[in-house]
């Protein structure tokens, strides 16, 4: 009887072994730790390889662009990956601060020019002329089949005012003009997709600019949290940007420079009020947008004022 029942059991008991063993064999290496994934049809996201995260199966896998993507599609944060956050560090932060160093030490190399990646070269892939600006990281290029969108870039969107004033500028730059895409050796291994599979390439006037360069030069965005090549001039761009209050970092006239806005005590973004993002903050701060832009704050994704 007691053998009977054993049997079984040790059955199971094997095939936990040997699932164990395969998922060693096989890490989990179809996402990244950082990467914002969702179950296939469900409501929530995860933010962290979190014990849910780790359990969806390649096939149920869907991927976001960011964790505003997420929302967008009506998805909430997972409380395991929430309490995550609390207790490491936050996505993006550690690559983001080593440039502050960087960037100040007094110039041991020859200075780049604004257009020269700061690393490895990158790949010309093809040429063509813009022929529409969808906003200002998205572009449709003639000879281009797919969307072309900025690598390591981000700037508000589209539909509202910020967003508007940065597709202009990068309207003014690149529309009707002849660029030259630049693929990201950084990105080579996404083969230079984005997570929702959109084209990512550095994006040149030719004989001139680097529209991610510029775009965050003249303070209309601001360097992705992703791994990109040409972080440190990026980071160089935003820097010289703020010091000279371009853009996002220009205080606004009265009365819009005096609306409030609120951030978590150690964020580099700032809300509107009661913003989504901010649900699970206990006591955000509160603070004039002028306030927010001198402390060098970021908008949200939802932030749809000036
Ligand atoms: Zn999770
Ligand atoms: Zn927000």
């Amino acid at each position: 009887m007691t053998r009977k029942r054993n049997k079984p059991h040790r059955q199971i008991l094997s095939s936990v072994i040997a699932l164990t063993a395969v998922a060693f064999a096989f890490p989990p290496a179809a996402w990244a730790r950082d990467e914002i994934v969702g179950t296939q049809g469900s409501e929530v996201y995860h933010t962290r390889d979190c014990v849910h995260a780790r359990r969806i199966s390649d096939t149920r896998r869907v991927k976001f662009a960011s964790e505003d993507d997420a929302i967008r599609a009506g998805r909430r944060k997972c409380k395991t990956c929430a309490r995550l956050e609390e207790t490491t560090p936050l996505r993006g932060a550690p690559q983001s601060k080593p440039a502050e160093p960087v960037a100040s030490r007094p110039a041991a190399s020859p200075p780049a020019t604004q257009s020269q990646p700061t690393s490895s070269p990158s790949t010309q892939r093809a040429t063509g002329r813009v022929v529409e600006v969808i906003d200002a990281r998205t572009f449709r290029i003639g000879g281009v089949s797919e969307k072309v969108r900025l690598i390591g870039v981000v700037s508000p969107g589209a539909d509202c005012p910020l967003g508007a004033a940065a597709k202009r500028y990068v309207e003014e730059l690149a529309l009707g003009r002849e660029v030259v895409l630049e693929d990201d050796p950084a990105n080579a291994k996404q083969a230079h997709m984005d997570r929702s599979g959109r084209r990512l390439a550095y994006v040149r006037v030719l004989n001139g600019d680097d529209v991610g360069a510029a775009l965050i030069g003249a303070g209309h965005g601001w360097p992705d949290s992703q791994r990109f090549d040409r972080r440190q001039t990026y980071a160089e761009a935003e820097k010289s940007a703020r010091a000279a209050r371009r853009g996002l970092w220009s205080p606004l006239p009265s009365p819009s420079g005096a609306t409030l806005v609120q951030r978590t005590a150690k964020g580099v973004t700032y809300h509107p009020q009661g913003c989504t993002h901010l649900r699970r903050t206990a006591e955000p701060l509160t603070l004039t947008v002028n306030e927010a832009r001198e402390a060098g704050c970021r908008p949200c994704s939802l932030w749809c004022e000036p």
